[in-house]
């Protein structure tokens, strides 16, 4: 395993694109766990609560999560459904843009479906933090970062 390289707001236009869909069998290929085992790497190397590939440089739709549970949530191809409309604020950050903290709102509860590391329909429920954690996350393959959606302090 090894640890990737982070792309940054201030330099990496990747961090703005729309990120491609990933192909199942690829991501079952050597090279697709490859991918993964770094990415799990890199995130707890820099001590995030996840990752997203085009952080590190793909753009791809693949993104890791550990909201503190000590195990590696991968997805490819996440697609997220609103289950509570109501939103809590919380700070967030980014690997991305280090040093930059702001509130920022998200929906409480969603269902996430997608697929997982072997390239197998997935689908559950998260809310709270863990679901901030992946409404951040697929910001990225979207090409959003959370400083588009800081709110203001007045
Ligand atoms: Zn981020």
């Amino acid at each position: 395993m090894a640890t990737l390289p982070l792309t940054y707001k201030d330099r990496d236009s990747i961090l703005r694109e729309e990120a491609k869909s990933v192909d199942a069998a690829w991501l079952r290929s050597e090279a697709g766990q490859q991918l993964v085992e770094d990415m799990i790497e890199t995130m707890y190397h820099e001590r995030g609560v996840g990752l997203a590939a085009p952080q590190i440089g793909e753009s791809i739709r693949l993104i890791i999560v550990d909201p503190g549970h000590g195990r590696a949530e991968v997805i490819a191809n996440p697609e997220l459904e609103i289950l509570n409309e109501k939103e809590d604020v919380g700070e967030e950050g980014c690997l991305s843009i280090p040093g930059n903290w702001g509130r920022v709102p998200r929906a409480k509860k969603l269902r996430v479906t997608g697929l997982d590391r072997n390239g197998n329909d997935i689908s559950f429920v998260v809310k709270g933090f863990h679901a901030r954690v992946y409404q951040h996350e697929v910001d990225h393959l979207n090409g959003t970062l959370i400083v588009d959606r800081f709110l203001s302090d007045d």
